[in-house]
């Protein structure tokens, strides 16, 4: 009887497991073909001076326009590309395409790109960069990488060294996620960025508590106090607009400023502003 029941338990568990792996493995053969195929889009969400409101850059996002199964957010897909090494190269993509297309805007309109902490992981990372920079003639200073502070807990003084790398090559370097890691400060004094975006999920609270508040108020001092720019995320209300700018933050990313759009929209978008 108990082997009965073992069985039944086997065949219970057996086929979803199964359905699970095979998912995933035609995932991952999709995706190796998938940069070949152009299945790959970026959308770009506007960066905004906090008081004036007009645009100063946009991050690219990446989506994956599977064949079967419609637009992909990265949370679907980035993970499995770091697991299986193709992250190097759709991050070289994200990357040159990013690049052409800041070069069809104004001058003064930053491009930021999200790298994988597994791209520091290998020391190409600023070769790789360069040749970005060489390839698109993108002036290096109009570049803004962003990345998490998973980067320093890997291998600290490797990070450091390729960090300092990319500095040399005129790029900008941003914290993303700031605060949800740990030992932030630390870094943030011994490692060369220019900028720190404050998580979505401090802005989100601020409509709630008034802890929030001073925690917020708190990283933007000490960004600032760090010669930083400080950026606040997912900023989603007229509320959390007002609130980050009466606390001098000095940039803003968020749905109700802006939601990430096409590259033909997002140079519509920056046309505009031009001629405004
Ligand atoms: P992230 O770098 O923190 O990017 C911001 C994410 O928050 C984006 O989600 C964006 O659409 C979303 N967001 C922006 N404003 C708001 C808001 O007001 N409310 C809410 N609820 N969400 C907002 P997305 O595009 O799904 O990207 C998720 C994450 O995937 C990114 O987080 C980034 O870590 C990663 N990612 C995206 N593109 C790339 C890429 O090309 N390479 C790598 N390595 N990672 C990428
Ligand atoms: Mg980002
Ligand atoms: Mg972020
Ligand atoms: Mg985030």
């Amino acid at each position: 009887e108990a082997k009965s029941k073992g069985r039944n338990l086997f065949q219970f568990y057996e086929p979803a497991m199964n359905e699970r792996i095979m998912e995933r493995r035609q995932l991952e053969m999709d995706m190796r073909q998938a940069l070949h195929r152009r299945e790959f889009r970026l959308v770009f969400q506007p960066r905004y001076n906090a008081t004036t409101q007009k645009i100063v850059g946009a991050e690219a996002l990446v989506r994956w326009l599977h064949p079967t199964r419609d637009l992909l957010s990265p949370a679907c897909f980035i993970p499995l590309a770091e697991e299986t090494g193709l992250i190097f190269e759709l991050s070289d993509w994200v990357l040159h395409e990013a690049c052409l297309n800041a070069l069809s805007w104004h001058d003064n309109v930053l491009v930021s790109v999200n790298l994988s902490p597994m791209e520091f992981q290998r020391n190409d990372v600023a070769d790789r960069i360069a040749a970005v920079i060489e390839r698109t003639g993108i002036a290096p200073q109009r570049l803004e990488l962003e990345i998490t502070e998973s980067v320093m807990l890997e291998d600290a003084t490797s990070a450091l060294t390729m960090m300092k790398k990319l500095k040399a090559l005129g790029v900008r370097l941003s914290m993303d996620d700031f605060g949800t890691g740990y030992s932030s400060l630390g870094y943030l004094r011994s490692y060369p960025f220019d900028g720190i975006k404050i998580d979505r999920s401090f802005i989100m609270d601020l409509d709630q508590t008034q802890s929030s508040e001073a925690l917020v108020n708190a990283i933007i001092s000490m960004g600032h106090a760090l010669a930083l720019t400080v950026t606040a995320e997912g900023i989603e209300t007229a509320e959390q607009l007002g609130k980050v700018v009466e606390l001098a933050c000095d940039q803003a990313q968020g749905f109700y400023l802006g939601r990430p759009v096409s590259p033909m929209q997002f140079r519509q978008v920056v046309e505009e502003m031009e001629l405004s």
